[in-house]
């Protein structure tokens, strides 16, 4: 079946084709290729996303997506540093960067070196200092997430009311071992104001989970993501995500080398949509403005161009065949 498809658009990029937008090598040029590349799977928007790193690093990628004048990005994600320490919830943010606490002169700092493009950050709600700074940025119409966290329901609670509007990856950025209730994928699925962003590449969520996440957040507030590093569109092998080393396995799963701990996807997002048709037997429509007029509403901006696709019900398949811009 033909689909025409707004351009797609992803909240949570970091990196590309053997790109990586945190690594101390990126040029606009590098940035350029990894959103061609990108392109050619559907998407003709994202927010390439900074992790947790030192301020000289996360500045020197800041500025070179900054200095950038592609409409394809519509600003900056910044994941970290103020997030949890906690193995398991840090996920592959290294710990020796991340921040005791959330600081309005440490986030002004890193705004002014991405030009005020960061239009969404992701912390988590427990770091000292987290919801006075979740205010700001709220006033500043910069958008709050919550990831990366070990918060109780009090403190997710307080984060929400503070206007914190989305859960990142949820399911992912937590603690390996959880108790059965209450938890924060509880306290977050049923926090009406809050929008879920997952990971739909058959490793980060089973498939019966991604089901019952959409299920109880409803389409209309779930967000396709790919999180992938620069092992997306490339074959297993060794992969940075800044000064963290990775690993793409045969089966497409991407982890810190020896630990269970996942470190970002090699997904694209039109085979993340695939995958969500599949697990959730929504309709494919509903699930594409997950990965398109979705996000963007969410973030207050549009969709870019159209994509022609085509959709094999019987194999749960998606092919893109041309983008429009
Ligand atoms: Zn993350």
């Amino acid at each position: 079946m033909k689909l025409e498809m707004p351009g797609l658009f992803d909240l949570q990029v970091n990196g590309f084709a053997g790109i990586d937008f945190n690594g101390p090598d990126l040029t606009a040029d590098r940035v350029d290729e990894a959103l061609e590349r990108m392109r050619a799977t559907g998407v003709t928007r994202c927010l390439p996303t900074l992790i947790t790193s030192s301020f000289e690093q996360f500045a020197r990628s800041a500025r070179v997506l900054a200095r950038m004048s592609s409409a394809a990005i519509a600003g900056i994600h910044m994941e970290g540093p103020y997030l949890s320490p906690e193995d398991g919830a840090r996920g592959a943010h290294p710990r020796e960067h991340v921040a005791r606490a959330a600081s309005l002169d440490d986030f002004s700092r890193r705004q002014d070196a991405a030009g005020g493009r960061i239009v969404l950050v992701t912390l988590a709600p427990e770091v000292p200092g987290a919801v006075t700074l979740i205010e700001h940025l709220v006033a500043s119409g910069v958008r709050a997430a919550i990831g990366h966290t070990t918060a109780t329901p009090q403190q997710i609670g307080d984060a929400v009311a503070a206007g914190a509007t989305l859960a990142t990856h949820l399911g992912n950025g937590c603690a390996q071992m959880l108790p059965r209730h209450p938890n924060v994928i509880w306290e977050l699925l049923a926090a009406d104001a809050v929008f879920a962003s997952l990971i739909v590449d058959g490793h980060h969520l089973p498939p019966a989970t991604v089901k019952a996440m959409v299920r109880a957040k409803g389409p209309g507030r779930t967000i396709l993501v790919t999180d992938a590093i620069a092992a997306a569109g490339r074959g297993p092998g060794r992969y940075a995500i800044g000064a963290v080393d990775c690993e793409q396995h045969e089966d497409g799963r991407v982890s810190l080398p020896g630990t269970p701990y996942l470190a970002g996807s090699g997904v694209t997002l039109d085979r993340a949509i695939a995958n969500t048709v599949r697990f959730t037997g929504l309709p494919v429509d509903r699930v594409v403005a997950m990965a398109s007029t979705i996000p963007a509403s969410y973030l207050g901006a549009t969709t870019a161009g159209t994509v022609t696709a085509d959709w094999d019900a019987e194999a749960g398949e998606l092919q893109v065949l041309r983008v429009h811009v």
